[in-house]
């Protein structure tokens, strides 16, 4: 499918209830009552596009945090000001980032309504020590009835996520998780392994030695079973870390506009655009983001270059060699396709058999890459050395 002539929304919702012992993204816990006045800030941002003439918004990802946290009326005012400054495609995915617990049929229904067609759930594992490992709130009881709400309210597009390689889990554990997901028929699977982030709790743990390090082996182990294991029960792995049911093919549009590194704008403190050969950066703090919104000066009086907007703190200009090395790490993550000669030929002009001869001819010599008819692809063992072999592209 290709979605080359789309731009995609990216929404940040920085608030949880709870930040997870292993989690680095820019949320917080305890900023509930900024709520009001950072959605509004949100809605000025979105405002700042008027004039930029966007008509093609293929796809809206609100993600966090943990973006079901907010009120749905908070939800339609942000849309109400999306549908006021930009023209969204008919076939819009729109996707919301939830938790398990902070679902019920009531708001499912309030969702659909608004136009959401697609709902992510941090499941994260189905056995309870590993949850309460990762500080999750929710047990997996809470996993198995919020994706049945969300089914039962229409919704035919859930993705569940879940973590392996964690300290102490075995691999039988993670089987386990992997059966208790496919017995639910979960339609589509993101599957991370855990990063060890500095200044997070996990990592003083492990640090520490409270903690084991995480296997390596183990965590390759992991990954291989559910390759696999998902396979065997007619999931197509269309991305590093990505499962689609066949049977109900729903790959995640926003996320593939990434990994074409096509265009999208993103809104909200510590959101980040690439649009218009620009790479911008918002401000992180969520209290900064609601001042820099409410002092709501033109973005080119104040830091950045139009199409900026008053959040934006950064702007870097892209040449095409970095342009074209990005989109090679990024189509390298799409296992069928992988970076297609011919596309990569007409963005930029040139051929990547070409352009990358000496890097690719290495690479499939270690048997890290196909570059065929196809296109140019991991190969089984590439997955598991993919930041070795993006490293070959910086
Ligand atoms: S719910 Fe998600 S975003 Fe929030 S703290 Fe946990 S891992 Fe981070």
């Amino acid at each position: 499918m290709s979605i080359s002539d789309s731009i995609s929304l990216y929404i940040h919702i920085p608030f949880c209830r709870l930040k997870c012992s292993y989690c680095d993204f820019n949320t917080y816990a305890g900023l509930d009552p900024l709520i009001p006045s950072y959605v509004d800030a949100v809605c000025t941002e979105i405002r700042h596009y008027q004039g930029c003439e966007i008509t093609n918004i293929g796809t809206i990802f609100f993600g966090g945090g943990t973006p079901s946290l907010l009120p749905a009326k908070s939800l339609a005012q942000i849309l109400t000001a999306v549908k006021a400054t930009f023209e969204l495609k008919p076939d819009i995915e729109l996707s919301l980032e939830s938790n398990p617990g902070t679902l019920n049929p009531v708001y499912l229904n309030s969702l659909l309504n608004l136009g959401f067609n697609r709902i992510s759930i941090g499941a994260q594992s189905a056995i309870s020590s590993e949850l309460q490992l990762l500080d999750r709130l929710h047990t997996f009881r809470h996993v198995i009835q919020s994706y049945k709400d969300a089914l039962s309210a229409g919704f035919n597009q859930i993705n569940l996520d879940l973590m392996y390689g964690l300290p102490n889990q075995t691999e039988s554990s993670w089987k386990h998780t992997l059966s208790q997901v496919v017995d639910l028929g979960a339609q589509h699977l993101s599957l991370y392994s855990l990063h060890l982030e500095q200044d997070t709790p996990m990592f003083s743990r492990v640090d520490s030695g409270y903690l084991p390090h995480p296997n390596s082996d183990i965590t390759a182990n992991m990954y291989k079973y559910a390759d696999t294991f998902l396979k065997s029960h007619n999931y197509n792995q269309y991305e590093i870390s990505n499962w689609s049911i066949t049977s109900n093919y729903s790959e995640c549009r926003h996320n593939l506009q990434y990994w074409q590194n096509l265009p999208y704008i993103g809104i909200g403190a510590g959101a980040h655009s690439w649009y218009k050969q620009h790479r911008y950066t918002n401000t992180k703090s969520p209290y900064e983001y609601i001042k820099l919104l409410n002092l709501n000066v033109s973005a080119k009086e104040h830091r950045v270059d139009y199409p900026g907007t008053p959040a934006m703190i950064q702007s870097t200009l892209i040449d095409t060699d970095t342009e074209m090395n990005e989109t090679m790490m990024l189509g390298l993550h799409l296992l069928a396709s992988g970076v297609r000669h011919n596309e990569f030929q007409s963005r930029f002009g040139a051929n990547p058999k070409n352009h990358y001869k000496s890097i690719l001819s290495q690479l499939v010599s270690q048997g890290l890459l196909h570059n065929d008819h196809n296109g140019i692809r991991l190969t089984t063992s590439g997955r598991l050395l993919a930041n070795r072999v993006f490293s070959e592209f910086t």
